[in-house]
């Protein structure tokens, strides 16, 4: 049985059918882009269930590329970045992107991001609740926050999940791996640098929202 399309936007030929194999052997049906124009044009006519995608594209770079899609989509996006791109890597995540793998990358690796974001986002339980903390009211069901002042946030899914788990587990101490493990799915190769940015992300569309760094440990987010 198919486990549905993956869209690889990557240049590098020999990378993609890399990629191409492990995937396919997984059972996924890969879609291969050389571009980000092109990328998007399969996006829309394809319908993947993720998408691979290359920040070092010729052309239109991989960051507007996942704001595009980010724009058009909720589909799960795991970037493929070079290893000196720590900025590049910060701002796909800002701009929405789910996770990322560093190259050179085994590509077991990325099969294994792929599965979990899969995992992730369509295990994602439709709560019906709502949770009230410091004025915010974030509701679970909408996947949306209203703000003390009634203006209306709505975060990325993955930005969503952790505010949701951090809501949900209020007045707790949370580690980094513990806070990936639940929202991101997976525990031994997660970096915990992916929460802080989505924590920071959190912080500045929720302003006063009260997420406490707990220096060496992680985040809590103090009941109300
Ligand atoms: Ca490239």
């Amino acid at each position: 049985m198919s486990e549905g399309t993956i869209l690889l936007v990557e240049d590098h030929d020999e990378i993609a059918e890399l990629i191409r194999f492990y995937l396919e052997r997984e059972g996924f049906t890969l879609v291969h882009a050389t571009s980000g124009e092109e990328g998007l044009e399969l996006l829309a006519h394809r319908k993947p269930r993720a998408v691979l995608l290359d920040l070092g594209l010729p052309g239109m770079d991989g960051i507007e590329v996942a704001r595009i899609i980010r724009s058009r989509s909720d589909v799960p996006i795991v970037m493929l970045t070079a290893r000196d791109s720590e900025t590049d890597t910060i701002i796909g995540l800002e701009v929405g992107a789910d996770d990322y793998v560093t190259k050179p990358f085994s590509p077991r690796e990325v099969v294994a991001r792929i599965q979990a974001v899969l995992r992730r986002s369509e295990d994602r339980p439709v709560h019906k609740d709502v949770c009230s903390i410091a004025g915010f009211t974030v509701d679970s069901g909408r996947r949306e926050v209203v703000t003390p002042s009634g203006e209306t946030v709505r975060p990325t899914a993955r930005e969503f999940d952790l505010l949701w788990y951090l809501c949900d587990h209020a007045g707790l101490v949370l580690s980094r791996s513990q806070i990936l493990e639940a929202v991101w799915g997976y525990d031994y190769f997660g970096e915990t640098r992916t929460v802080d940015v989505h924590v920071r992300q959190l912080r500045k569309k929720l302003d006063g929202f009260p997420i406490e760094t707990i220096w060496g440990v992680g985040y809590k987010v103090e009941p109300s």
